[in-house]
């Protein structure tokens, strides 16, 4: 208990200095947008109200890193329909069992699905079920994708199947330049994996600054100390605070695996649209595995008729609190879009946290 009291003393200590740096380096007048991709760094933000700690006039504003979040509607209704064949059992992560699409989702769409938690189960159920089909709706960035991959490398049961939908947080992030962000707090997690040089090419093409950083509220604030001096001195580079976690190349033997299995394709993303070379699809060589061409893929129209601001959201350009929906009709138990059903999203954050 005492270690306990000692540690979060300690911290928010750090956090008080860091603070007070923030304050000195500000540049008070202009606005400065610092767009924090993923999701668990705006859940650092949210709980630990750093953004009441920050100048009035630097705003960390959530980006479109909920991989829930940016899986299209198509994708989903596509699962849905493969689904419902009677010999068919489709597995995907559980949140995305709660994912609103065309109206239902795919836990009440009528269907055969079930909620797992790695990927690896898949195979499991593929020897439990002999009699089904087993598809696996895969979605997510690089780091669900860099296991996925892994599944390729075994004996793979006949009855097994994969649908593709991973995105590339890259691709999404120069999507975003349209609502202006002044920098970046890049994913950890994906960094992890890709490597800090990932950021590079992004960065001096657009000329922002990039930070990679780990989870903690330090962390974060020292990612914003860093912005904030590289802004002054009119530089753009790419710096990783993450040191223990994400080195300059990443995890060499997982982007091996990737290259391996998936090619790299234009892309929908709910809330985007379509992103030249943002997703990964699976290699030809692996066609009777792949659920999309087995089954059949259709085009249908992503809609928000909802009033669910998701789209602006995901491309930074609204925060939360500005949905009329908001913390009303739209909850953590009821959600009307997809931005308040995983833990990841910016809405879902938002209302657990009380951050509005
Ligand atoms: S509060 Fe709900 S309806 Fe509004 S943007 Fe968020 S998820 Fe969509």
């Amino acid at each position: 208990m005492i270690i306990l009291r000692k540690t979060r003393f300690q911290e928010f200590a750090d956090v008080k200095e860091l603070s007070r740096l923030i304050a000195k380096l500000n540049i008070p007048d202009r606005e400065i947008k610092i767009l924090n991709v993923c999701g668990s760094h705006e859940h650092v933000v949210c709980k630990w109200g750093l953004r009441q700690l920050l100048p009035f006039n630097i705003k960390l504003i959530p980006g479109p890193g909920c991989p829930v979040c940016v899986t299209p509607q198509e994708d989903i209704l596509n699962a849905m329909e493969i689904s419902k064949g009677r010999d068919v059992l489709l597995a995907t992560y559980g949140d995305m069992l709660r994912v609103p699409a065309g109206g239902t989702n795919l836990r009440s769409c009528g269907g055969n699905v079930v909620a797992i938690t790695s990927c690896h189960q898949v195979l499991d159920l593929c020897r439990k079920f002999p009699e089904k089909k087993v598809v696996f709706f895969s979605i997510g960035f690089e780091t669900t994708a860099a296991p996925a991959a892994t599944l390729f490398s075994v004996d793979l049961p006949s009855n097994f199947f994969f649908v593709s939908s991973h995105r590339l947080t890259t691709a999404a992030m120069e999507s975003v330049m349209e609502s202006g962000p002044d920098a970046f707090v890049a994913p950890g997690h994906v960094s992890a994996v890709m490597g800090k040089r990932v950021w590079e090419g992004f960065s001096n093409r657009y000329r922002v600054p990039v930070v990679v950083a780990g989870f903690t509220p330090e962390d974060v604030l020292l990612a914003v100390l860093l912005i904030l001096k590289q802004l002054r001195e009119g530089r753009a580079e790419v710096e990783n605070i993450y040191r223990g976690v994400v080195r300059t190349d990443g995890n060499r033997r997982a982007k091996e695996l990737m290259n391996r299995v998936f090619i790299i394709s234009d892309a929908k993303w709910r809330g985007l649209g379509v992103i030249p070379h943002s997703g990964l699809e699976l290699k030809e060589e692996y066609s009777e595995r792949n659920a999309k061409i087995v089954w059949g893929w259709k085009e249908f129209e992503d809609r928000e008729e909802t009033g669910c601001i998701c789209g602006s959201i995901i491309r930074g350009k609204a925060y939360p609190s500005q949905c009329k929906l908001f913390g009303n009709k739209c909850r953590p138990h009821t959600p009307v879009g997809p931005c308040m059903v995983s833990a990841e999203g910016a809405c879902n954050i938002w209302y657990r946290c009380g951050a509005w």
